[in-house]
């Protein structure tokens, strides 16, 4: 069975059989049986959606020997010719071949002339934002006046080039992409109808393919037919179209998912030696996170007519809604620098690669994996605030991303460097000065005292301590007195408080010097993690990001 005869044979030949835009042929068909019919349509649609379809079938309606209706006979010598193509009466033209106002008016000259076959002459005209502009000057004539003998119909993929005055007088309509269930569902009418076998999944594979062209899907179809020794098989069809079955895209997600390396490598290779096109297993991902963001953002999604809706399901429930947006990203990206990479192959992996790297601190799995290393830290209390990343990375620090991830900022967290030492100890050196006041609860006024006054003397339950001359202000009685207060507490003593200025004293640093000296330094750290991290270098490439240098925080 070849192609030509199973196209030619299932092409829609009344309006009933045509699949899809029924909002078009509910105007035409209404036209036809109320005898009240404009006298130029225009579709706007791709390729392959039914435009000369429904041209022809009109032509016949309007032609048919047993009279005007939307059910012609099929059967008059009128109907049979417009089946096969040679009525006379229905003019195609393909605008795009002919745009000199010559051809234009060559065509119309002979618009004034009766139809020679039928009552009525049909002018199907595609492309025809394509005329030059005084072809649509001699169109616009003929339709302003339009003979009662001849209908038009334009068909456009960019309506947006026509002049305005062609559009307002015709009806318009959009000729919708047909979606994959009318296609697949037109797809099994036929094979039932030829008794041909078929796998469910080799239709959907054939529709999502033939993106919204029946046409397309038609011919596709009948390769598969002759590929597949007169069966349709999942497995064939994926071979001829170079696509990656379900079961394979499931697998590779559940590697990346788990993190196995090995397996995604594997797979990688697999689809290599299977010939696959890896722009075409790319845009299968995509699709694939798109719908599982779908599941995760939409819950109250019904997913009865969901193709696989429970391994969905769970993809949406195992991956974190940011992560699966992240991968969504990586893949786009991995896709747009396909063709920069050394192979298709290679760039591939790098993309999966990409994906499996990425354990952001803040992007986590939703289920619970316990799988995490813990940092190389020793086994004391001590508490790191450094967020741990799944990778062998230094404990020392790690990169947030904040989602939207196109533009990822990126903050630093650092460990602190020393624990505060609780201070017991019944007296008061320079050495504890600032681990003493820090850990002491102060007011916020008291606060501010103890960290801007530096240790000079501690003798007979008397604290000397400096503070420059322009923060002498801060040491008024009340802030002074809670000061006094909680350096007793912590000591068990009464301590009194005795002022001098700094700048007459040797005295030690203050807790705010010391502060400010360890946030340059711990921002000069930070800056230097994030430099250095190859995470970040990962992220940088991957999105042509760049870091925000003010985003970088160290962790408190
Ligand atoms: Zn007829």
């Amino acid at each position: 069975m070849s192609y030509l005869v199973l196209a030619r044979k299932w092409r829609p030949n009344t309006f009933s059989n045509v699949v899809g835009q029924e909002h078009v042929l509910k105007a035409l068909i209404n036209g036809l049986d109320q005898g009240r019919l404009h006298h130029a349509f225009l579709f706007s649609g791709t390729r392959g959606v039914g435009k000369t379809t429904l041209a022809r079938i009109f032509a016949k309606s309007l032609n048919c020997e047993q009279g005007v209706s939307s059910t012609p006979c099929g059967e008059c010598q009128s109907c049979l010719e417009v089946d096969s193509g040679r009525f006379v009466d229905l003019i195609e033209v393909d605008a795009a071949s002919r745009t000199k106002v010559d051809d234009t008016r060559e065509l119309l000259d002979n618009v004034q002339y009766a139809p020679s076959r039928g009552r009525y002459k049909v002018y199907l005209i595609d492309e025809v934002h394509m005329l030059s502009t005084s072809s649509f000057n001699a169109l616009l004539k003929t339709l302003e006046e339009p003979p009662p003998h001849v209908k038009f119909l334009f068909a456009t993929t960019d309506p947006q080039k026509l002049p305005v005055t062609i559009l307002s007088r015709c009806l318009q309509f959009n000729l919708r992409r047909l979606d994959i269930g009318q296609i697949s569902g037109h797809l099994t009418t036929i094979l039932k109808s030829e008794d041909i076998g078929f796998e469910p999944d080799a239709l959907s594979a054939i529709a999502k393919a033939a993106d919204g062209s029946m046409r397309d899907a038609l011919s596709l179809l009948d390769q598969a037919i002759s590929h597949g020794s007169g069966t349709v098989k999942s497995a064939k069809i994926h071979d001829m179209l170079g696509n990656i079955s379900q079961q394979q895209l499931y697998q590779l997600i559940e590697a990346l998912i788990s993190c196995n390396g090995d397996a995604v490598i594997q797979q990688s290779q697999d689809l290599s030696v299977q010939g696959r096109d890896f722009v075409q297993v790319l845009n299968d991902l995509l699709s694939l996170f798109q719908r599982i963001a779908t599941l995760q953002l939409v819950p109250d999604l019904n997913t009865t007519e969901l193709e696989d809706a429970d391994t969905l399901v769970s993809f949406s429930q195992q991956l974190s809604p940011e992560l699966t947006q992240l991968f969504y990203q990586i893949a786009l990206h991995g896709k747009r620098d396909l063709p920069y990479a050394a192979d298709p192959k290679s760039g591939f992996e790098m993309t999966l690669l990409r994906m499996m790297h990425f354990q952001p601190a803040d992007v986590t799995h939703h289920i619970e994996t316990p799988s995490f290393p813990t940092p190389k830290s020793k086994p004391t209390e001590k508490k790191t605030a450094a967020k741990v990343n799944s990778k062998n990375k230094p404990a020392e620090s790690t990169p947030t991303i904040e989602p939207p991830p196109t533009k990822p900022t990126v903050k630093v967290e650092l460990a602190p460097e020393k624990a505060v030492e609780s201070t017991t100890s019944a007296s008061i050196t320079t050495d504890n000065w600032l681990n003493l006041i820090n850990s002491l609860k102060l007011t916020a006024l008291a606060r501010q005292l103890a960290d801007n006054s530096a240790f000079v003397d501690f003798k007979d339950n008397n604290v000397t301590l400096a503070i420059a001359p322009e923060l002498a202000h801060l040491a008024s009685k009340k802030p002074q007195e809670r000061l006094e207060t909680g350096l007793s507490k912590s000591l068990g003593q009464t301590i009194k408080i005795s002022f001098v200025d700094a700048d007459t004293y040797q005295s030690s640093p203050t807790l705010a010097t010391e502060r400010a000296e360890h946030a340059v330094a711990d921002q000069e750290r930070a800056k230097a993690s994030i430099h250095n991290d190859p995470t970040v270098d990962a992220i940088k490439s991957a999105f042509d990001a760049r870091v925000i240098e003010s985003t970088i925080k160290p962790i408190k």
